[in-house]
């Protein structure tokens, strides 16, 4: 199957319920141009320096989405041209994110993590969190960001029950957050869940946003 192939199959599959962001992570330019010709404009890395680069060499016309996790320190490197960051999970990313959006006098699109998964490893908040620590006066005062909703990860395993009840989380939490913590943001809209394994039970589950790897470009070579 070629790069071509696997992208009409996957938009096939998503019929306009979500948008396809497809994750380039590791493969090389010729990768994404392949996918760019076939008609895709929104690609996703997880790497500051990988995403910097690829924006510089690849056709302006991209919308590029930091989909890991990133570190403050970073953040002014990608400010200037990001078109989303996915995995927002500290204040302290949220108001760097927000300086950074000030100095390049854009305000910056943003999803913040939850946490949905079992495994103790993976980043994001729990709702309570969310509650408590995004409060009337902070989010008056992040000026230079724009909340677009929520990101979650599953936990890694073969259990599609599993997967599925943590989606389902994810879709009630955000409906929570949206008349609670984001009732006057008409832009709180978006929940970006599924990767190539369960984008289809994503959806299913209220998925708006999928991040698809493998599925597209083929496994990565890690060295
Ligand atoms: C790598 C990655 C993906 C894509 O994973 P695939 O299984 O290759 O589709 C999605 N989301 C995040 C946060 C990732 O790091």
């Amino acid at each position: 199957m070629s790069i071509k192939n696997n992208l009409k199959s996957v938009l096939d599959q998503i019929n306009d319920k979500a948008t396809l962001v497809a994750v380039s992570k590791t493969k090389p330019n010729e990768d994404l141009l392949e996918a760019y010709e076939a008609g895709q404009r929104i690609f996703g890395e997880n790497k500051v320096q990988e995403l910097t680069s690829k924006y510089e060499s690849l056709p302006k016309d991209i919308e590029w989405h930091m989909i890991g996790h990133l570190q403050s320190n970073k953040v002014k490197y990608i400010a200037p041209f990001v078109s989303l960051i996915h995995g927002v999970d500290s204040i302290k990313l949220l108001k760097t994110i927000d300086k950074e959006g000030r100095k390049n006098d854009r305000k910056i699109p943003c999803l913040i993590q939850m946490h949905i998964a079992e495994e103790e490893t993976k980043f994001g908040f729990t709702e309570q969190e969310i509650k408590e620590l995004l409060t009337p006066e902070l989010l008056a005062e992040l000026e230079f960001v724009d909340i677009k909703g929520v990101m979650g990860m599953a936990t890694f395993t073969n259990d599609e029950d599993q997967i599925r009840k943590e989606f389902a989380g994810l879709k009630t939490t955000f409906d929570r957050l949206s008349e609670d913590v984001f009732s006057d943001n008409p832009a709180f809209r978006e929940i970006s869940m599924g990767m190539s394994g369960d984008y289809n039970i994503a959806i299913e589950e209220g998925s708006t946003m999928v991040r698809v790897g493998s599925f597209i470009f083929g496994a990565r070579n890690y060295h």
